[in-house]
C-alpha cells in the first residue's frame, strides 16, 4: 500500500488520549481531565432547541450561520469590548472554536509558514498549524511569571517566514491571563513586524479577579486579528459544537472557501440553541462562573496546604501545581495517582515543555468531588 500522509504521521497524538484509556479500565474516577462544564446546558437554551425541532427547522442554514446569531454575536462583542464587526462579512459561524481554528490557520498560512505559540498552552494548536502546512514554533512562558507571554521572548523567535503570533487568554492549562499593557505591547510587536494575530478567547466570560481584555480591542490591533470563541465553556454546551470567528473580510473570505466546502455550515439547532445563549443566558452563565470561582478558590487552597504549590489561576477553570517537590515526573505522576487514588490530572508537559513539573486539573467539578479529591491526593503524597 502506498505510505499515508507524512504531515498527519509526524504529528504525535495527544498525550492526553492514553489517559482516558486507563480510566475506561477503572471505577470510583473522579475526574480533573476533561476541560469541560459539569453543568448541563441550561434549561432555555435546551427548551430553544427542543422547540425549533418541533417547528421542523432542520435545513442548512447560510454557510455564514444564520444571520440573526451573527448579529447577535457582533452585539455582544460591542456590549462587552466595544469593538464590532460587520456581521454580513466579519463573521462566520464555525463548529466550535476548534473548526474556526483549523480553517483560520489554513486561510492564511503558506507552507513553512511560522506560528509563534506561547506555551504550555491548548493541545491543538501545533498540530492545526502542522495540518496547514506551517510551523509551530513555541515560545516558553514561565511559572514565575504568571505564564505571560513577553514581548521580547517573541521578537527573538521571529524571523522572515514568522506569519502570525497565536494568543489565549485566558489560557487552558494555566489559568493565566494577561494584563491590558502586556497584551498592548504584543500587538505593537505584531504590527512592527506585520504579523496577524489569532486570539482565541474560548474563556473570556471565565475571568475572575480581573476584567478581560479582549485583543481586537486593543489599538493597531483589529485590522490584522482573527478572534475566535464560542460557547462550550461559559454556556456549557461542549457537546452543541458551535462557535465564530471575527476577522477581517478578506480573511474570514478565505475561512469560508474553507468551510463552505467541508463544513457547509455549522449545525441549525446548536445555532438556534447559541442565538438563544447570547440573547436570554447571561444570568445562567454568570451564576455557573460564580460558581467556578468559588471551587477556584477552594481547589487552590487545598493544593497549597497540600505542599502543591499552585498560584491563583486568574481565569479559566484549570489548576496547574507544580509537582517538582515529589520528584515524580508529570506523566509519573498522573499514572501512580490514577492508579493508587483514583484521582484523574493531565500530565503538565502535554501542553508543552513550559508544562514539565506540573499537571492540570480541572476544577469545573462538583464541590463536594473536589474535597474527596484533595483528600485522595493527600493519602497519595503521605505515602511518596
Ligand atoms: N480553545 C481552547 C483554549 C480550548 O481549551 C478548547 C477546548 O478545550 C477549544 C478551543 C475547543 O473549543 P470548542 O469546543 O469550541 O471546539
Amino acid at each position: 500500500m502506498k505510505s499515508l500522509s507524512h504531515i498527519v504521521g509526524s504529528t504525535p497524538a495527544s498525550g492526553i488520549r492514553r489517559f482516558f484509556d486507563l480510566v475506561a479500565e477503572l471505577d470510583d474516577v473522579i475526574s480533573l481531565g476533561v476541560g469541560e462544564p459539569d453543568y448541563v446546558t441550561p434549561w432555555r437554551i435546551r427548551e430553544a432547541a427542543i422547540y425549533s425541532l418541533e417547528k421542523g427547522r432542520t435545513t442548512y442554514t447560510s454557510n455564514y450561520g444564520l444571520l440573526e446569531l451573527r448579529e447577535a454575536i457582533v452585539a455582544k462583542h460591542i456590549e462587552r469590548y466595544g469593538t464590532g464587526w460587520n456581521p454580513r462579512t466579519e463573521v462566520l459561524v464555525t463548529v466550535g472554536v476548534s473548526e474556526a481554528l483549523d480553517t483560520a490557520f489554513r486561510a492564511i498560512l503558506n507552507p513553512g509558514d511560522e506560528v509563534l505559540i506561547p506555551e504550555p498552552c491548548y493541545v491543538s494548536y501545533a498540530p492545526c498549524v502542522a495540518f496547514a502546512g506551517g510551523v509551530p514554533v513555541p515560545v516558553p512562558t514561565r511559572a514565575s511569571a504568571d505564564f505571560a507571554t513577553h514581548p521580547e521572548a517573541i521578537a527573538e523567535r521571529i524571523t522572515e517566514k514568522t506569519k502570525a503570533i497565536l494568543l489565549s487568554y485566558p489560557t487552558n492549562p494555566t489559568g493565566a491571563v494577561m494584563s491590558r499593557e502586556g497584551l498592548q505591547k504584543v500587538v505593537d510587536m505584531a504590527v512592527e513586524h506585520d504579523l496577524y494575530i489569532l486570539s482565541d478567547e474560548i474563556y473570556d466570560r471565565l475571568c475572575y479577579d480581573t476584567e478581560h481584555v479582549s485583543v481586537p480591542a486593543l489599538a493597531g490591533a483589529k485590522d490584522r486579528t482573527i478572534l475566535l470563541n464560542g460557547f462550550s465553556k461559559a454556556y456549557a454546551m461542549t457537546g452543541w459544537r458551535i462557535g465564530y470567528a471575527c476577522a477581517p473580510a478578506p480573511i474570514i473570505e478565505m475561512m469560508m472557501k474553507i468551510h463552505q466546502y467541508t463544513m457547509l455550515c455549522a449545525p441549525i439547532t446548536a445555532q438556534i440553541a447559541a442565538l438563544e445563549a447570547l440573547k436570554n443566558a447571561e444570568q445562567d452563565a454568570a451564576e455557573m462562573v460564580a460558581d467556578y470561582d468559588r471551587r477556584r478558590r477552594l481547589f487552590v487552597r487545598g493544593l497549597n496546604e497540600l505542599g502543591l504549590e499552585c498560584r491563583m489561576p486568574g481565569g479559566a477553570f484549570y489548576a496547574f501545581p507544580s509537582i517538582e517537590k515529589t520528584g515524580l515526573s508529570s506523566e509519573e505522576f498522573a499514572e501512580r495517582l490514577l492508579k493508587e487514588e483514583r484521582v484523574l490530572v493531565v500530565p503538565g508537559d502535554v501542553f508543552g515543555e513550559g508544562g514539565i513539573g506540573h499537571v492540570r486539573c480541572c476544577y469545573a467539578t462538583a464541590t463536594n468531588k473536589l474535597t474527596e479529591a484533595l483528600e485522595r491526593m493527600g493519602r497519595f503524597l503521605s505515602k511518596l
